[in-house]
């Protein structure tokens, strides 16, 4: 008689990059200690049944903002991490600007204290790479960031001109850092927008021309020059914009260390959602004409874009919903309904599971240190588990968020399939649709750590 483990999954149809098998899974002390057959799988102590249904590893999603330090009145680490966890997001990344920002040591800690406390599933943290804080990258490394991020002068926390750009690579670089870049040139946005509003615009595509393709070329190409000169790893967040693929092509050609990111609302919204229904669509970068989301997709099926991220950015009705597009703040949430509605594309044949678990698990997963721990159901693996159901038809509805911010991109669209059971390391945070996690059980990752 074999021992007991913790919990089987057993039934299921798991899903890899390379392919759908039947099987089961056993999970002892929080690792996945077998993937067989049914037949061959030991007893357990909890037995989930499976049957029919198609077992993805859990969601790492490189690219959330959680507003806690500072702006908990938008999202806090609680709410965050159940709405990750909803959506079957096992791992999450998370972002610095927040107050005070992850730039300093002291800043880390204070993060950390709280992330320790509240979270529903596994998080690493985010240190600021800015103008002002090149001086504090060692300290942030040594205790345990998993990359850097950095605002090309298009935000007013953490930016950093080109000078800061390339010294903060060269120490990334010596650090081992990944640095996640926000690739906009700022300047031109500037004075895009007060032209335009002096010109009287205040209508929601006015948000989209003053930030024109070339902004996103120009910062892409400037971030790959300067992390093929400085030897470092780099990662562009939320690209939008199909124009900058030939230059991440032909950087990835030359051997530089680039990866990128691209989100649901620029696969399957254009400007014509946002001429239509206005601020909760204002982003950025922005959503932009129609065409792009093709290239995207096209991006992410060649290998050029390496994964999907949701850069769940979340702000009140109060903030969003302004008659001026200038005073909308950028942004919205996305943890919720990211999977949904690529779930809703594999039912349409254009994408399959194992190419989704590729870009949502494997892929952000390698680019910071996390894999073979996270990104897969493998033996040795930490069991991060999301059972599907492909079958469930809906219609996406903010007021049902467990996120503190209602607002989606997303409203009204019906969708079909969504994430049933959330299991992190072992335990079931998600049962059959419903939260059952404490806040708490989240452990911070760090890179290569195993
Ligand atoms: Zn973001």
């Amino acid at each position: 008689m074999k021992r007991a483990v913790d919990l089987v999954v057993r039934g299921g149809k798991v899903v890899s990059p390379h392919g759908i098998v039947a099987a089961g899974l056993a999970v002892q002390d929080g690792v996945i200690v077998a993937v067989a057959e049914n037949e061959a799988l030991p007893d357990a102590r909890e037995t989930i049944d499976a049957a029919g249904r198609y077992v993805i590893p859990g969601v790492v999603d490189p690219h959330v903002h959680f507003r806690s330090p500072g702006f908990e009145y938008k999202e806090d680490w609680a709410s965050g991490t159940a709405a990750a966890a909803l959506g079957g997001v096992t791992t999450v990344l998370e972002m610095p600007n927040s107050d005070p920002p992850t730039s300093t040591l002291e800043g880390l800690r204070v993060k950390q204290a709280v992330a320790a406390r509240d979270a529903h599933v596994d998080y690493g943290l985010y240190g600021m790479l800015g103008q002002g804080n090149l001086g504090d990258l060692p300290d942030l490394a040594r205790h345990g960031v998993i990359g850097l991020k950095c605002f090309m002068g298009n935000n007013p926390i953490g930016h950093c001109d080109d000078g800061a750009l390339l010294e903060g690579f060269e120490i990334a670089a010596e650090l081992g850092l990944r640095v996640a870049v926000h690739a906009e040139n700022a300047t031109i946005i500037e004075r895009r927008s007060a032209r335009l509003r002096d010109a009287g615009r205040r209508d929601p595509l006015a948000h989209l021309e003053s930030r024109p393709s070339v902004c996103a070329v120009d910062a892409v190409g400037r971030v790959i020059a300067f992390a093929e000169a400085a030897g470092s790893r780099v990662h562009i967040t939320h690209e939008s914009c199909q124009d900058t693929l030939p230059l991440i092509r032909s950087g990835k050609a030359r051997g530089v260390e680039v990866t990128a990111e691209t989100c649901p609302h620029y696969l399957i919204l254009t400007a014509e959602d946002m001429k239509a229904r206005g601020p909760i669509l204002r982003v950025n970068p922005p959503i932009r004409e129609a065409g792009h989301a093709d290239g995207l997709w096209a991006g992410l099926v060649d290998g050029t874009i390496d994964m999907l991220a949701t850069d769940h950015a979340p702000h009140t009705a109060a903030e969003k919903m302004a008659d001026n597009i200038w005073e909308s703040w950028s942004g919205f949430g996305g943890l919720e309904t990211a999977l949904p509605v690529m779930l809703t594309e594999v039912h349409r044949g254009r994408i399959t599971l194992p190419q989704y678990v590729t870009w949502a698990c494997l892929a952000p997963a390698r680019a910071w240190g996390l894999y073979p721990r996270k990104g897969v159901l493998q033996v040795g693996a930490d069991a991060d588990i999301v059972i599907l159901d492909l079958d469930h038809e809906d219609t996406i509805r903010g007021e049902r968020f467990r996120s503190k911010s209602k607002l989606t991109p997303f409203e009204g669209m019906s969708i079909r399939g969504r994430p049933l059971w959330t299991i992190v390391r072992g335990r079931v945070v998600v049962r059959d649709g419903a939260l059952e996690g404490r806040p708490g059980w989240g452990r911070m990752v760090t890179r290569d750590a195993r």
